[in-house]
């Protein structure tokens, strides 16, 4: 028997806007499949016809393509397991609920919400965990007409399989074991009808020939039932690999405070793709490759065993690196599209490569790009508190110098800043800051060697005597 190639999914339920948690989850599937030359799968698990909206699996498609997450099999390319949104599947579902009610595996459940709220509470006060008591467990045929008779709409249980003990390898966290006995006949078919996320999701997995499901270790508790599921419909259990949660750097759940946290907030800020994927790959998942690399190059050496079993901390800094890493590795046209409008408006034409290559490495996202746009080619300069007190130390008989400097050398700096410091002496930090504070406004930038071709020596007289 040959082993088939390995496929992975990504299964998400369009509720709202892709979180980084969940790009993570399938950036990681996508770079598995591509690693093994299998196949990366795309399910939208929507039967959840209330909170599913279909913005939501657009934007998330988009969200994917833009991420250089292609699916080889899903949602706009199709492939042999058509539909792949689960809102299209439920004639498949019904020959598996038949299938389990046939069987005598599943069963009509007529117990209300109160009941069962209340069942809970006893089994909590009683120091037990809370799974269902059994109550519809044997109800006859006649009784169950008799509750449908009356208008009861019934859920479907699963009939768990009693002193069963269910193992299994997680590709993560290693070998599992539970006990049949701690679970509950759970519901797979809601009382509206609708299928619910445990049966739809395993019978998805198995029907698609997913090999390896990666996903969040939320879904950890779930798998002991989906395989239990899987097994009574003699369909195959594919490999489970569960993945710790993301938290902040501060160790608590990935929030708002901690910056942006959806895709889409990424994508807006001008965050580079392959900078978000360079850092997402690295979070909870080690290379030994330090590299800024390409999808090519991040699933060649992606490794499931290199996945990290504690919490992976997000940390802006290091999403910022990677971003800086991919503003490195862009060519300028690239850049020059990047930056926007607003810096597009500012720079002469003529000047661009010149000034996307002088602050390529001093900026991290367009908002950056626009500030040094403002610093070079707009005027009046406004001057930082610290720019300001440094160029009140220097003193006017500093900028008179520097004038007449300019004036000699009105393109190479290095030659300007040499005759200030023959003029009045001062050298290192005392000559280079006040010259830099009255050309930019700041103590801090690209090369002044470069700035200053940029400005031109009309605009950088112009600050000199400003600041006179
Ligand atoms: N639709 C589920 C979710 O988004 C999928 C979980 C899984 O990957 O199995 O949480």
């Amino acid at each position: 028997m040959t082993t088939p190639p390995i496929k992975t999914r990504f299964a998400p339920s369009p509720t709202g806007f892709l979180h980084l948690g969940n790009a993570r989850m399938a950036l990681f599937c996508a770079l598995w499949a591509k690693h093994n030359k299998g196949i990366f799968l795309l399910r939208i698990e929507d039967t959840d016809q209330q909170r599913s909206a279909g913005q939501y699996t657009d934007v998330l498609q988009e969200d994917l393509r833009w991420m250089e997450l292609a699916w080889q099999e899903g949602p706009g390319v199709g492939g042999p397991h058509a539909p792949y949104a689960q809102s299209e599947r439920h004639g498949i579902y019904q020959n598996y609920f038949d299938k389990l009610i046939h069987n005598g595996q599943a069963y009509p459940c007529f117990c209300s919400e109160q009941e069962l709220a209340l069942s809970r509470k006893t089994q909590l006060a009683a120091g037990q965990p809370p799974r269902y008591a059994g109550t519809c467990t044997h109800l006859t045929t006649d009784q169950v007409y008799a509750r449908l008779a009356q208008g009861l709409k019934p859920t479907l249980r699963f009939r768990v399989p009693r002193n069963e003990q269910v193992q299994f390898n997680d590709l993560v966290r290693g070998p599992q074991g539970f006990n049949s006995n701690d679970i509950g006949d759970f519901i797979v078919r809601r009382a509206d009808g609708t299928p619910a996320f445990f049966f739809t999701n395993a019978i998805d997995d198995a029907l698609m020939e997913v090999t390896d499901v990666l996903r969040g270790e939320d879904h950890l508790t779930n798998t002991p039932r989906q395989i239990m599921l899987l097994q009574a419909l003699g369909l195959r259990v594919p490999h489970y690999g569960h993945v710790s949660l993301i938290l902040g750097a501060d160790g608590a759940p990935l929030s708002k405070r901690h910056g942006s946290h959806s895709v889409q907030d990424v994508r807006n800020e001008g965050y580079f793709p392959l900078a978000l994927n360079n850092y997402l790959a690295r979070l909870g998942h080690h290379y030994d490759n330090n590299d800024f690399m390409d999808m090519n190059g991040l699933a060649a050496t992606f490794d499931i065993t290199k996945i990290g079993r504690a919490p992976a901390r997000f940390d802006l800094a290091q999403l910022n690196f990677w971003q800086q890493q991919a503003i490195i590795h862009a060519d300028t046209e690239a850049l020059w599209a990047w930056v926007g409008e607003a810096v597009r408006g500012l720079v002469p034409t003529d000047q661009r490569a010149d000034f996307i290559d002088t602050i390529r490495t001093n900026i991290t996202l367009p908002r950056d790009a626009v500030v040094w746009a403002h610093i070079l080619y707009s005027d009046p300069l406004p001057l930082s508190d610290q720019a300001y007190h440094i160029i009140q130390q220097a003193g006017p008989a500093f900028f008179e110098n520097a004038l007449q400097a300019l004036e000699q050398h009105p393109n190479d700096f290095k030659a300007m800043a040499g005759e200030v410091k023959k003029k009045v002496g001062a050298s290192g930090k005392g000559l280079f800051q006040p010259l830099r504070a009255a050309l930019t406004g700041e103590l801090d930038g690209p090369e002044m060697a470069r700035i200053l071709p940029l400005l031109g020596a009309a605009r950088a007289r112009a600050r000199l005597q400003a600041v006179l």
